[in-house]
């Protein structure tokens, strides 16, 4: 237990919380990042990165992430493995108290506590995560060139997914847990034209099969709803598009969110309604859910708090 003081305080350790740490220790503001329970956030779940500029080849998320970490500490930033679980941010400085009992006083705060997606959470999920589970088509479709895969849910996300995929898989097969899908018709028309998607409506997963030793997704078992019947479809790689969740809860009641729980910024800006708290990466923007947008919105609300704090 212990209480900290900053100029600035950043909760979140994936690509906008490093990046803003980053920016903010070498305006020499001392920044303190506050990492959370998931350390390095989405991206230590992904396969193997290639879209991030500066990789020759391809790195695995958590790998990148381990570099960035790196990256701060050689730059003078203070992490502390905790998790904020209360913040005030009605007086000044704003106060933040962790999982662990420590107290942090700060005059300003970049949030980059993320989202998670969804899980189907059933027990045989867990060991392919990253190995063959994946909960981001443009990250990981590329490395299913001619191959069968699977995408879960039936909302637009669901249905981007699958036609993203079909650019790459030679087979790619939809299975919703409803007779209809919930995405617009205008994406629903797009998938009719491709031959190589087909939809299995009514249908829930009941089970990932493969190698768990070097993890190796191989088949899954799903269960049509109605009549009961199991059925086992191989596939190399199962895309889970479900939603995803903001993790904003300890900010409701604090700051201004939109209706599905993400934090309002003002247009072109990481500023939110109360002067002197940013909020940067997918907190903010559900738009484009990728560590490369994530990392430059955490340098802009870094560069808008250093020039805040300058006033
Ligand atoms: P949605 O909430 O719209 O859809 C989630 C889908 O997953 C639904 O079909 C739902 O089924 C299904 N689902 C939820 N939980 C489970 C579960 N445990 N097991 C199986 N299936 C499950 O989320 P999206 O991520 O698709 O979209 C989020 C928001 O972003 C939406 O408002 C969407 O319109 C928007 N968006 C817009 C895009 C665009 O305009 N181009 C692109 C992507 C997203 P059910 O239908 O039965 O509830």
């Amino acid at each position: 237990m212990a209480e900290y003081q900053s100029k600035i305080l950043i909760i979140g350790s994936g690509p906008a919380g490093y990046t803003a740490a980053i920016y903010a220790a070498r305006s020499g503001l001392n920044p303190i990042l506050v990492s959370g329970t998931e350390i390095g956030g989405q991206l230590t779940l992904s396969e193997d990165v290639e879209n991030y500029p500066g990789i020759e080849h391809s790195i695995r998320g958590q790998e990148l992430m381990d570099i960035m970490k790196k990256q701060s500490l050689n730059l003078g930033v203070k992490i502390i493995n905790d998790k904020i679980v209360e913040v005030d941010l009605n007086n000044r400085p704003f106060e933040c108290s962790s999982e662990n009992h420590n107290v942090f006083y700060t005059q300003s705060i970049i949030i980059a506590t993320g989202a998670s997606a969804k899980w189907l959470d059933i027990s045989s999920e867990k060991p392919y995560r990253g190995f063959g589970i994946s909960v981001c088509a443009t990250c990981d479709g590329f490395f299913y060139r001619g191959k069968n895969v699977a995408v879960i849910g039936g909302g637009n996300s669901a249905i981007e997914e699958a036609l993203f995929l079909s650019n790459f898989a030679s087979s790619v097969t939809i299975i919703h847990r409803r007779d209809s899908l919930r995405a617009e018709h205008r994406l629903q028309q797009k998938i009719a034209n491709k031959p190589q998607i087909s939809i299995k409506y009514d249908s829930v997963v009941e089970e990932f099969i493969g190698t768990e030793t070097t993890p190796k997704l191989e088949a899954i078992k799903i269960k049509n709803v109605k009549s009961d019947k199991i059925e086992t479809i191989n596939v190399d790689g199962v895309f889970i598009a479900i939603g995803h969740k903001p993790n904003t809860e300890i900010f409701q009641n604090q700051l201004e969110l939109d209706k599905f729980g993400y934090i309002k910024t003002q247009p072109n800006s990481c500023k939110t309604n109360i002067e002197g708290v940013f909020a940067a990466g997918d907190v903010k923007n559900p738009e484009f859910r990728q560590a490369i947008i994530a990392a430059g919105s955490g340098a802009i609300a870094a560069m808008e708090a250093i020039r805040w704090l300058e006033k």
